[in-house]
């Protein structure tokens, strides 16, 4: 058994909640090394880089969140933190730089607006991604944000799922634009049509066991399953439950869904899953064709006439506080307050009329978030990285927002890109579904020591190096004229 395993066999990790108030009074030298594993049960990271402060992961399922959330996180950010927050690749926000004593009030401050950091590091149910334009585009075949809120609703604070081998990724979207990166997730629901008694019937086809940390990429598998909307939730559970139950719970590194899939195989896994629901499981619909990811930055109508949302883009995710309560001001004033967060750490302001469209692009803010950014600038993802992150090799943030505007000097306007940053193999930035990914490494150069990268390339740039895809070991200060002469090699992205 290993030492997580030990510790989840000793007490669940959401029996911590029932120490924060006396952890509070302590100090976190009093934590012990037991509890600073669960703490992250109920969202709460004590990072090695800033020691006695804290991350904190606040769950946003499907990314969609309001004025009032945003001013609240805004102002915590201000008061108990430096300024900043940052939106993640799972739709969420992390506050970092507050202390232990703190947590009773951000959370009683957090509650107050529905918010909450329960389950959100570990082995839990992650944040349900989502389509962030979900409900809004006529780009999908449903709205899946419902699903999302019923499987979110059943399991957060439910012991019954707290207890998994490993981390569990899940996304569910019903819309063809593909921004929730489905083959990395180890659920995924995607849009599908399925004819049932001679009526087509929207739904989504299951797909389970991506990753991309543990070893690497693999893509989820097909089950051959179609579920309605009203279905999905209760299959993902099931799901869930055959994990919990079967996962492998030896060695971490090995213990995701995807390896309990490679054991058993698909058919084996699907008739458990059949089992399970007590019922006949109705064989994949037709997919909807996916096309190629968006990160929907920019100005866009909505389905409902004489509405609009505004893709902002974040540069690689982090926002300040004052940017935060001044996107809750303009999400009140332009629109109805609902804002979104997406998977490409941009956010959106929805529900602006057409007749507000001209005053929504005069305001400041948008000199800073714009919502006509480069496309370079507006694909730019990245993971936490060295500066608060104990896994990673390299910085990243910094060196993403610093690379992407050294590119738009060079490159001018060029078509949709997105270029993705990874401090580590654990691959928070999802680098390994981006056009161009960089994974950070440590290189030997001349005998020295230096930050490097791993580019990988995805399908837009095939053929464009003379490699299998992959360009190893390139130093940090080399990075943007090796980007720069990839980019151009392929001219309809260039110009
Ligand atoms: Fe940290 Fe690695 Fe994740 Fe980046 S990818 S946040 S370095 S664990």
């Amino acid at each position: 058994m290993n030492k997580i395993e030990e510790y989840k066999a000793e007490k669940d990790g959401l029996d911590i909640l029932q120490d924060i108030p006396r952890y509070a009074e302590e100090g976190w030298e009093a934590i012990t090394d037991g509890d600073k594993e669960r703490l992250k049960w109920v969202g709460l990271f004590l990072r090695r880089q800033t020691p006695g402060y804290m991350m904190m992961r606040i769950r946003i399922p499907n990314g969609m969140t309001n004025s009032k959330q945003l001013r609240v996180i805004g102002e915590i950010g201000e008061e108990y933190g430096k300024g900043f927050v940052d939106i993640t690749t799972r739709q969420q926000i992390q506050l970092r730089w507050y202390t232990i004593n703190q947590v009773p009030e951000i959370w009683r401050r957090l509650e107050e607006v529905g918010l909450l950091s329960l389950q959100t590091g570990m082995d839990n149910i992650r944040n349900a991604v989502g389509c962030p334009v979900a409900g809004l585009t006529a780009n999908e075949v449903l709205d899946a944000s419902p699903a999302v809120h019923e499987f979110t609703e059943a399991f957060v604070g439910d012991r019954a799922y707290t207890n998994l081998p490993r981390k569990f990724n899940v996304t569910i979207t019903g819309c063809l634009d593909n921004c929730t990166h489905g083959p990395t997730q180890d659920i995924s629901l995607t849009p599908a049509v399925k004819e049932i008694n001679g009526v087509p019937v929207a739904g989504f086809n299951v797909a389970a066991g991506g990753k991309q940390g543990s070893g690497g990429f693999r893509p989820a598998s097909p089950l051959d399953v179609f579920v309605t909307s009203a279905q999905a939730s209760q299959v993902c559970s099931l799901i869930t439950f055959i994990f919990r139950d079967h996962g492998s719970r030896e060695a971490r590194n090995k213990s995701r869904l995807a390896f309990l899939i490679d054991d058993w195989g698909v058919e084996k896994f699907r008739e458990e899953l059949e089992r399970r629901a007590g019922y006949p499981l109705l064989t994949a619909g037709q997919d909807q064709p996916l096309a190629g990811p968006t990160d929907h930055v920019g100005i866009f109508p909505q389905k409902q006439d004489g509405l609009n949302f505004a893709g902002l883009v974040v540069p690689a995710g982090r926002i300040t506080s004052a940017q935060l309560l001044e996107v809750a001001r303009l999400a009140d004033a332009y629109g109805n307050g609902e804002v979104r967060l997406t998977p490409g750490q941009n956010l959106i302001i929805a529900n602006l009329p057409d007749g507000k469209l001209e005053a929504f692009q005069e305001e400041p803010l948008l000199e800073e978030l714009s919502c006509d950014p480069s496309r370079i600038m507006a694909g730019v993802v990245s993971c936490t990285g060295i500066d608060y992150c104990h896994f990673a090799l390299i910085e990243t943030k910094e060196l993403a927002v610093k690379t992407a505007n050294t590119l738009e000097r060079a490159l001018g306007n060029t078509g949709p890109i997105t270029m993705h940053w990874s401090g580590c193999p654990n691959a928070c930035g999802n680098h390994t579904v981006a056009d161009i990914g960089l994974l950070g490494r440590r290189a030997r150069v001349d005998g020295k020591i230096i930050d490097a990268v791993d580019i990988t390339l995805g399908q837009k740039f095939a053929g464009a190096i003379d490699s299998a895809g992959t360009l190893e070991n390139v130093p940090c200060d080399e990075l943007p004229s090796v980007l720069e002469r990839i980019v151009t090699a392929n001219q309809a992205l260039a110009h």
